[in-house]
């Protein structure tokens, strides 16, 4: 299975995509979790990406582009893959349409997590993550003052860019440049539209069920 999840800032992409990891056993390639990755090891990459992620704004796309075709040039990866974060451009898509053309593996579909603005919001203030073992919390859904992950203990931390102003940013950012994906995809046939409101475990039963469609 090879797909791709679309959606904006705070719409459970990570979420999802943890869920899907554990059903149908693919490679997962998150360009935001690469990118911190990068930043934390101070490579050159992440030197040269981290003034663009705490502004809010996109990293070049030939940049995110050498990253995942690295990524999909990685044994199997190409065959069995889930994308989160990537496309977030048209030329970012258009790279990949020709990349997988060339490894003759082709998108599935494009699963689009909708849901509106006021709950983004909301959901990326309250976001925590965990240290250890990466998974994704929020704090309205804990006892006030948790501090620790429940599911390893590893410590609570609150992303750089999960701040209101630069939430914001990240917010036009995608309205005007990954907003136009769907339609693009649309016309491809791909795209397969989500509702993303509910509990990660309803969302992701709708995503079975668009998948068996
Ligand atoms: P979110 O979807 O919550 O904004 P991500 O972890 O996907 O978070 O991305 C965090 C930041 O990393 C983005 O704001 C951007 O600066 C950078 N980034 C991630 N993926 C891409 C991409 N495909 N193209 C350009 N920049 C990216
Ligand atoms: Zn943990």
């Amino acid at each position: 299975m090879r797909l791709v999840l679309l959606g904006a800032p705070g719409s459970g992409k990570g979420t999802q995509a943890d869920l899907l990891k554990g059903r149908y056993d693919c490679a997962h390639i998150s360009t935001g979790d690469i990118l911190r990755q990068n930043l934390k090891d101070k490579t050159e990459f992440g030197i040269r990406a981290e003034n663009f992620m705490n502004r809010g704004e996109l990293v070049p796309d030939d940049l995110i582009v050498e990253m995942v075709r690295e990524k999909l040039r990685e044994s199997g990866v190409a065959d069995n893959f889930l994308m989160d974060g990537f496309p977030r451009t048209l030329p970012q898509a258009e790279a990949l349409e020709v990349t997988l053309l060339e490894f003759g593996r082709p998108l599935d579909a494009v699963l689009h997590l909708k849901i509106e603005e006021e709950l983004l919001l909301r959901r990326l203030t309250n976001r925590r993550s965990c240290r250890s073992c990466g998974k994704i919390w929020n704090a309205l859904a804990m006892a006030p003052g948790t501090t620790t992950c429940l599911a390893c203990e590893g410590e609570l931390y609150q992303r750089d860019d999960d701040t209101e102003p630069v939430i914001r940013r990240r917010l036009d950012v995608y309205r005007e440049q990954t907003a136009p994906l769907m339609a693009w995809y649309e016309k491809k046939g791909l795209l397969r539209s989500i509702d993303a409101v509910n509990s990660p475990e309803d969302t992701f039963k709708e995503i079975q069920a668009a998948l068996a469609r």
